[in-house]
């Protein structure tokens, strides 16, 4: 899956997702990454979000929808409602996996509780207050 979301100065953010979906798929299958709210969802209000992992879960979760949710409804920060979701709900369920995310502001949210996720981000000076402050950065663990 290669995921991406952005975020604009204006604050209006926006994410992407494409997937050749699981090794050895059933033939016909339809993973979460089509689905909006399930692989990927993207909301001014809150934030953007793509996801990688078991689609099923993330399906069953709505997952991208619902770390949105929990900063809409409960006020948690992108970074609080995305370890919230990837640390805790999925896990419950049996399912693994990691999402990207970025709220209006320019702050990103990077988890996985899978053995690693290559994931990089860019930072413009507008929202120099995004993870550590770099311009740009690649994780490869
Ligand atoms: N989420 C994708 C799917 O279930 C697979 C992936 O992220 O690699 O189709």
């Amino acid at each position: 899956t290669v995921g991406a979301v952005a975020c604009d100065k204006e604050g209006n953010i926006a994410a992407a997702t494409s997937t050749g979906g699981m090794t050895n798929k059933r033939w016909g299958r339809v993973g979460d990454s089509p689905m909006v709210g399930a692989g990927n969802y993207a909301n001014n209000k809150t934030c953007a979000v793509s996801c990688t992992g078991s689609g099923e879960f993330f399906i069953r979760g709505v997952v991208a929808y619902d770390v949105s949710c929990l900063m809409e409804y409960k006020g948690m920060s992108v970074e609080e409602a995305a370890k919230e979701v990837i640390n805790k709900r999925i896990v419950e369920i049996g399912g693994d996996g990691g999402l990207i995310a970025v709220d209006a502001k320019g702050n990103i949210a990077m988890p996985f509780n899978t053995e690693g996720m290559y994931r990089a981000f860019k930072t413009s000076r507008f929202n120099e207050q995004a993870e550590g402050k770099k311009l740009i950065a690649i994780y490869k663990e």
